[in-house]
């Protein structure tokens, strides 16, 4: 897909100088788009798999610029990430999530938590502790209200970095979470490096299921693993009954998909901490 020229017709150019094109007008854009406040986080639901109460959610980051309309993150990162832009997107994403936090803190909710994703260059920066350390202090959140996402990838490179951050993020309470679990190269080989607290299975493993052999034996295997190791296990990707059935008979901790709450502005999303399903 092109952000611009989706109409137009550019004989002349090839696909690659219209890609190189739109990462060079998208980077302009949201090189403003913070200070703009084009950005903001929408909340999907997580909930507690055996009986189904809410146990938090992932803040999933949204872009509306005024002259490209909405960009998917899968879109805007990446080029973000290129334009070594991410680290001051991240830190305001963990900022509006202690904000949110202290909001619905303030409006009496508790015993929930909000993820935040966080890429590989905002942890291979030192620092990515203290603005969680200075986002929790301004809302006076406790660590363990914010979890962490990361990726494989985040971790992949400078161990001893990482390792290091990762232990100051574990100081202040944080969870930290192993996002799109099996996607990776030596998953394995990451689980002994860091103090993880939770798991959570790739929808390209839940979307197959209960049927394709295959996707039920990873889930089997990553929940098994999980359960061995002493961690939650979260599946994201929930889009039918008969998953949310098979991940919770296998053990799955926390169930998060379509089927039981798209991600919302958190007005809407906040009438998750009051639907009781059975
Ligand atoms: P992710 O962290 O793996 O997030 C899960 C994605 O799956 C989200 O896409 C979510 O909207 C989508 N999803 C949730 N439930 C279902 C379902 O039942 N079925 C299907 N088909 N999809 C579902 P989204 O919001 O487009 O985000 C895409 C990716 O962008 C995220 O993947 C994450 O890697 C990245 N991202 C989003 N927000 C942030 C952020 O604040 N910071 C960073 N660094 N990355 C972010
Ligand atoms: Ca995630
Ligand atoms: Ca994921
Ligand atoms: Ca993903």
């Amino acid at each position: 897909g092109k952000v611009l020229g989706r109409n137009c017709v550019c004989p002349f150019q090839t696909e690659d100088m219209q890609d190189i094109e739109d990462r060079t007008v998208m980077g302009g854009l949201l090189r403003e788009a913070v200070q703009a406040g084009e950005l903001m986080l929408q909340y999907q639901p997580q909930f507690s798999a055996s009986d189904m109460r809410l146990s938090g959610f992932e803040s999933l980051l949204r872009w509306s610029s005024p002259l490209l309309g909405d960009v998917a993150p899968d879109r805007f990162i990446p080029i973000a990430e290129g334009l070594g832009l991410i680290r001051e997107i991240g830190d305001w994403v963990i900022r509006e999530a202690c904000r949110q936090i202290r909001l619905w803190l303030d409006a009496g909710y508790t015993g929930f938590t909000i993820a935040v994703n966080v890429s590989p260059q905002q942890l291979r920066r030192a620092g990515l502790h203290r603005a969680v350390a200075d986002a929790l202090q301004e809302f006076r959140v406790p660590g363990h209200m914010l979890e962490i996402e990361l990726t494989e990838s985040s971790v992949l490179e400078n161990l001893v970095r990482v390792k290091d951050e990762l232990r100051r993020l574990k100081a202040l309470g944080t969870l930290l979470t192993l996002d799109d679990f099996g996607t990776g190269h030596s998953s394995l080989a990451y689980l002994k490096h860091f103090a993880w607290d939770k798991l959570k299975i790739d929808q390209s493993f839940v979307r197959g299921l209960p049927h394709s052999v295959l996707d039920a034996s990873v889930s089997r295997a990553i929940l098994t693993l999980g359960r061995d190791l002493g961690l939650r296990v979260a599946a994201e990707g929930v889009e039918t009954t008969s998953q949310a059935d098979f991940l919770r008979d296998l053990g799955c901790d926390e169930l998060q998909g379509y089927l039981m709450g798209q991600p919302a502005p958190a007005d809407a999303a906040q009438v998750h901490f009051k639907a009781i399903r059975a």
